[in-house]
């Protein structure tokens, strides 16, 4: 892959973040201003990619076992220990989740270590470790000529989390992460081990996709994996207001295998332009390069793309980088799994006194105008700074009982820089239940697994199967061992 290209594609994921031990206190005064960046001190915290989380546990463990019976049996006498003390349990990944998704109070957190990955390419399958990351499953692919069929835009996520959040990325026209998923082994909270597919035990697999942990522990899973290709992008700049209908009929063509959008964030003319990246097939595919790490365009562009921190004339010079200046330059063959091996950390920001949050809402198609206008009036009369807004597609999914699709979404991830103080936080939240009712009104939704500033209405109205999913969970689970953050800002309350 040319520096190049891959520079263009920076923040495709609107990716971001490292990790600082930042403290969203509860006994912070609420004096506008106030710093939110207080180390705690305490060794015992985990924090997730908000910086805003940092949260006791009563014990972190890291479990390196392959998925056996000796890891089983070290997951049961966790259980069995947090159940007799009352104690929640909680398996996570990377924790890139905002809102302590993957974080026990005062509990029992585990993170698996292991990045075990066993291709059958006759199947077109691999079986994976539950906690082996992205990059680990596209370095064993990559040398026998795959790659993931469906991924995040960033490598650092763990496999089953992105099957317990169901993300979805930029490959194309696919449903979410979960619509690749064959089957998986599920250590239920009763200590027993099931096989769920779309054809065993198939509720607990709908449950499970998209559950935030909650319904078990997944040990393996079996994925649908994708022969890596030698792609080249087209560049199609329009109005934003042509957007949606372009978008969808290009992804739906049947010839593009990756595609994503942009949109305009300059104040002055914030949401008029939009630019529309797809890639299709090379006509030749020859011996394919194997994959590599960042390289120094990739810095270079973090670089410009951090310059547009409260800067408009940096915002319009980066716009010209994407929509002018990379049509010329980034025009060349990359393969698809080079596109897909980015790590987060390229765009740290290491500011101390800021963190970037992401939001991401999705949106019926033929409502995307509408949904722009309601983004003009409620974003630019606030106080937080944009800095980026990505498009992607995501195809129906049928499947789990938390689905943000029930049809096809054109999906709009943004990024923020928020100031972390108790002045920001708060017009942060009232900012983003605006935009998440102005999203539900239009008959969209938003993602379960950012910052817990919805309320538990909209997250009701959004997810209408909310109430189904909590009664079968308490069915699995009564003495409610699996709980995380999450569960207790909005799951409890519609027990
Ligand atoms: C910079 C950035 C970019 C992102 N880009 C995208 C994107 O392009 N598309 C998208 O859809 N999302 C995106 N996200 C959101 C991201 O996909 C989710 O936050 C995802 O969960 C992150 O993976 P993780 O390994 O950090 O999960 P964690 O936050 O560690 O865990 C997520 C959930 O999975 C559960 N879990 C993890 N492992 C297991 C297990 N073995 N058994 C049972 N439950 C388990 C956890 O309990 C938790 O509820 C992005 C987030 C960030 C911060």
């Amino acid at each position: 892959m040319s520096f190049s290209r891959r520079a263009l594609l920076l923040g495709a994921g609107a990716a971001i973040g490292g990790y600082a031990g930042a403290k969203l206190s509860g006994d912070v005064p609420p004096v506008d201003g106030t710093r939110l960046t207080q180390p705690s001190g305490a060794t015992n915290t985990l924090n997730d990619a908000s910086l805003l989380s940092e949260t006791p546990v009563f014990r972190h463990t890291i479990m390196a076992e392959a998925p056996g019976d000796v890891l089983i049996e070290r997951l049961r006498g966790e259980i069995r220990e947090a159940r007799a003390e009352g104690r929640p349990f909680n398996i996570g990944a990377a924790r890139h989740s905002m809102g302590g998704h993957a974080i026990p109070p005062g509990g029992h957190a585990v993170t698996f270590d292991n990045g075990l990955v066993e291709p059958d390419t006759a199947a077109g399958t691999y079986r994976v470790h539950a906690g082996a990351r992205w990059s680990e499953v596209i370095a064993a692919l990559d040398p026998i000529g795959f790659g993931p069929k469906v991924m995040q835009s960033n490598n650092d996520f763990g496999v089953a989390s992105t099957f317990c959040v169901n993300a979805h990325g930029w490959p194309v026209p696919h449903g979410p992460m979960g619509a690749t998923v064959r089957s998986l082994r599920l250590l239920l909270p009763s200590g027993d081990v099931v096989t769920a597919s779309r054809t065993e035990n198939a509720d607990l697999f709908n449950l499970t996709m998209g559950g935030y942990g909650l319904t078990g522990a997944i040990i393996d899973m079996v994925v649908e994996m994708e022969p890596n290709r030698l792609l080249v992008p087209t560049f199609d700049h329009m109005a934003a207001e042509d957007f949606a209908p372009a978008f969808v009929s290009a992804v739906e063509a049947g010839d593009v295998n990756m595609a994503y959008g942009r949109l305009n964030v300059s104040r002055r003319t914030f949401f008029e332009d939009a630019l529309m990246i797809t890639y299709r097939d090379a006509p030749v595919q020859t011996d394919l390069p194997p994959v590599t790490g960042s390289g120094f365009m990739s810095k270079a562009a973090a670089q410009i793309f951090r310059a547009q921190l409260m800067n408009e004339p940096a915002k319009a010079l980066r716009w010209w980088f994407e929509a002018s200046l990379g049509p010329s330059i980034g025009a060349g063959e990359v393969t698809r799994n080079a596109l897909i091996n980015e790590p987060v950390a390229t765009l740290d920001d290491g500011d101390p006194t800021r963190t970037d949050i992401l939001h991401e809402y999705f949106v019926p198609p033929e409502r995307f105008p509408d949904f722009m206008a309601a983004c003009r009036e409620v974003i630019l009369s606030s106080y937080q700074e944009m800095m980026n807004i990505t498009l992607r597609y995501v195809r129906t999914d049928p499947d789990s009982v938390l689905a943000y699709a029930p049809g096809p979404r054109i999906a709009c991830v943004m990024l923020f820089s928020q100031e972390m103080t108790v002045r920001a936080e708060a017009d942060h939240a009232r900012m983003t239940q605006e935009l998440i009712q102005r999203t539900l009104d239009i008959g969209g939704t938003y993602y379960l697994p950012y910052r817990p500033h919805a309320t538990r209405a909209q997250l009701k109205q959004g997810y209408p199967r909310a109430e189904e999913f909590v009664a079968r969970k308490l069915e699995l689970d009564p003495d409610r061992v699996f709980r995380n953050a999450f569960w207790n800002t909005y799951m409890e309350g519609l027990a």
